[in-house]
């Protein structure tokens, strides 16, 4: 099936790189590949380049900051190249709280920065902190500058409204249809801000490890969930991920 969504992945991290792009072009899957470290951008975006359904975004993600918030400076550097931008947001789980401060300043840098240039696209990870990054998009980020997408969000229904006001899209992954109170909150959710995303190789679809072209399966609980035909359901992630890029 074409015309699927994986808003976001990180293909770096798998063995078949270049291999597994080639399977998402070949595939028809619309596929935003995220990467960890500025470092890695360079790279990433010499293999989408030209590449019609794969794009590359240029992160720091916040379990890394502890060890990279110096890269900060090469991320602002890189800015200019991406239209995309993460693994970026905050992590308050337990092994990574106590960079939180940094965490934050990075993610206010990253904000400002992305807004200023405008017309970039985010791709946000909250564990654990969902009203700490909503508040600092809130404060550092303006809707009409670009657009936010809430990756793997399991706030509360409270926090998921509050989003929603702010404006934010939401990738969704098979994972959080699994969790009932996750589930909830998705099904709350206004259908023109759904994505779908894999965030493989953290995910496993039956037993493997998830690859982007899963997501027809996510699609298709998503369509359960929300009580529409598969294919329509297909159709909407797929005209929220044009509303998104086209920023309409
Ligand atoms: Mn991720």
């Amino acid at each position: 099936m074409h015309g699927l969504v994986d808003f976001h992945c990180h293909l770096d991290l798998y063995p078949d790189h270049a291999a597994l792009i080639a399977a998402c072009e070949q595939a028809q899957v619309h596929t935003l590949t995220v990467t960890t470290t500025p470092r890695a951008w360079p790279e990433n975006q010499k293999l989408v380049s030209g590449k019609k359904y794969v794009r590359a975004a240029l992160g720091l993600h916040p379990q890394l900051v502890a060890e990279r918030q110096a890269e900060l400076s090469l991320w602002e550097e890189y800015l200019p190249q991406a239209r995309y931008v993460g693994e970026v947001g905050l992590d308050g789980g337990p092994r990574y709280y106590r960079s939180l401060d940094r965490q934050k300043v990075v993610f206010e840098h990253v904000l400002r920065k992305s807004a200023a240039a405008g017309g970039k696209i985010l791709t946000v990870h909250s564990v654990r902190s969902a009203t700490a990054v909503l508040d600092m998009i809130e404060k550092f980020w303006a809707a009409d500058r670009g657009a936010i997408v809430l990756h793997w969000f399991t706030g509360t229904a409270a926090e998921a409204r509050r989003a929603v006001e702010l404006g934010c899209y939401f990738s969704i992954n098979a994972m959080m249809l699994e969790n009932d109170r996750h589930l909830k909150a998705v099904q709350s959710l206004p259908t023109n801000r759904l994505l779908t995303e894999t965030d493989g190789p953290f995910t496993k679809v039956s037993g493997r490890t998830a690859r982007p072209s899963d997501v027809g399966e996510t699609a298709n609980k998503l369509a359960i969930v929300r009580g529409v035909e598969a294919n329509v359901m297909v159709g909407i992630i797929h005209d929220n991920l044009r509303c998104l890029v086209t920023a309409c």
